[in-house]
């Protein structure tokens, strides 16, 4: 299940669906999904499909986590030093992100999922990514400003906090809504305080929640 042929017929179908960055296509099929979840699911790691990593939280779609990337990867012209992630869960994007970017910094307000994430990246080798429990909505300020922000929970409205950590011509990738939720990209102008805003395509994402948990 784990088998090369199976993670291959997982990136035909996300090049059909329309991921076409060859770079975010070549890092997916060489991540291993299945070691990011409970054994007794790990056989369905190459589904495109979300499942569930315990206290309510998912493990986002392939499709997503792929389009996602390939945004924020799309709209910073040049190269992505430093990104902010919110909302570690399994750790699996923040996997992804830290193959194609300098250093992320990663959020997550329940405690146990990010001690498994950490585990999960400490096995895979990764050092460039940095780990905090927290309440992502705030941000990590201490550490940006951020060439790119991508969010893996959906606020109501776009945190201002957020914005205010994006570096000049940064870009921001955010699931925004309730029952309904639209996919923003939200791009600083220059360095300037403007922002523009493009929305992109409905998604559903767990939501954004405020403060934190054991
Ligand atoms: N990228 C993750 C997706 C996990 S689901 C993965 O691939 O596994 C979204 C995650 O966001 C959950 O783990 C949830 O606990 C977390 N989350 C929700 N609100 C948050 C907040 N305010 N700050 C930090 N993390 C948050």
């Amino acid at each position: 299940m784990t088998s090369q042929r199976t993670r291959e017929r997982l990136i035909q179908r996300l090049s059909e669906q329309g991921v076409t960055n060859i770079r975010v296509l070549d890092v997916i099929r060489n991540t291993p999904r299945h070691i990011f979840l409970d054994e007794a699911l790990s056989h369905r790691a190459y589904e495109d499909t979300a499942l569930p990593i315990g206290y309510g939280q998912t493990l986002s779609q392939p499709y997503i986590v792929a389009r996602m990337t390939e945004i924020l990867l799309g709209a910073s012209g040049g190269k992505l030093e430093k990104v902010l992630e919110v909302g570690t869960g399994s750790g699996y994007q923040t996997t992804v992100l830290a193959q194609l970017v300098g250093q992320v910094f990663s959020v997550e307000r329940i405690k146990p999922l990010q001690d498994k994430a950490r585990d999960r990246l400490r096995q895979l080798g990764l050092r460039n990514v940095q780990l905090k429990h927290a309440d992502g909505g705030y941000g990590w300020p201490e550490m940006g400003p951020y060439d790119g922000i991508l969010s893996t929970a959906a606020p109501r409205a776009v945190p201002d906090e957020l914005l205010a950590q994006l570096a000049p011509n940064g870009v921001l990738v955010i699931p925004v809504g309730g029952q309904e939720q639209e996919l923003h990209l939200v791009m600083r102008d220059g360095d300037t305080d403007k922002f523009v805003t493009q929305k992109l395509e409905p998604v559903k994402f767990v939501p954004l929640l405020s403060g934190t948990t054991r």
